[in-house]
């Protein structure tokens, strides 16, 4: 697997640091236990895919290395990691935080919510690297991974151009977070979605997307935590952790592209 973590290392250049399921789990422990946020005193917020390789038993990925140490988690993102839960979902996080009482100081303060922000991109070798794709547990043929976003590429493909990108209407509201998902990508990032029509080398296509799919989740997340703030300042008395990055996801476990570890409220 050192093979596939140095391809995706020179792939992603210096946009985040590549490390395994073991290494990230250390990094994030190290920086935000330091900060006093551990397994009793913490809730998880995941803002991931839906995407079931992100949490299957028998793949090592992201989100059972940090429950297993944090516990489950709220989740707060649908398809594409997009965060459709919204402040509401934030909101109800941060009333089902744990108590903590310290037999240090003996006081029993309020926990802290920890935010992990990811999109996801498939990675395989079949003769050459190929981003986009993942075969799946139990199945012999690659499938598109992030689904949802190999999807809506191929429609703008198709469409050939962000204007004529035809978003399908949803009268009924059966597909919710595709419409906001492909409603946000052409409405709010058209100049990089046209920058991203004129790449050739398809990975070099889907690594840029996959970096898109982390600038849109990790921006209107960070807007809903701060209208969060807003809202909830007084209520809310603990601290936020956000860990954010891009998941690659290979066949029997997933790399993590570290991008960021912030803490607010400290
Ligand atoms: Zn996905």
């Amino acid at each position: 697997m050192q093979e596939f973590q140095e391809k995706i290392a020179s792939d992603y250049e210096n946009w985040g640091q590549v490390l395994d399921i073991g290494e990230c789990k250390d990094v994030i422990k190290e920086k935000i236990m330091s900060s006093d946020f551990n397994g009793d005193n913490s809730r998880l917020v995941f803002s991931v895919c839906s995407d079931d390789c992100n949490r299957l038993e028998i793949r090592e990925n992201m989100e059972k290395s940090l429950t297993r140490i944090y516990g489950r988690e709220f989740h707060l993102g649908g398809v594409a990691g997009y965060p459709i839960g919204g402040v509401s979902a934030i909101i109800a996080a941060s009333h089902h935080v744990p108590d903590y009482h310290s037999a240090k100081t003996g006081q029993t303060t309020k926990g802290n919510l920890i935010f992990f922000i990811s999109p996801h991109v498939g990675f395989i070798k079949k003769d050459v690297f190929l981003y986009g794709r993942l075969i799946r547990p139990g199945q012999q043929n690659p499938t598109a991974c992030c689904g949802a976003m190999m999807g809506f590429l191929n429609e703008l493909k198709r469409a050939g151009d962000v204007e004529t990108f035809n978003i399908v209407p949803d009268h009924d509201n059966l597909d919710p977070t595709r419409i906001l998902l492909h409603e946000t990508l052409i409405k709010e990032y058209p100049s990089q979605l046209r920058e991203i029509l004129k790449i050739e080398d398809v990975n070099t296509q889907i690594i840029k997307l996959s970096i898109l799919n982390y600038e849109l989740i990790s921006h209107k997340v960070t807007k809903m935590i701060d209208e969060f703030l807003r809202k909830e300042y007084e209520v809310f008395q603990g601290k936020i952790a956000i860990i954010t990055g891009i998941t690659i996801n290979c066949i029997s476990r997933d790399f993590f592209v570290l991008r960021s570890i912030k803490i607010l409220k400290n």
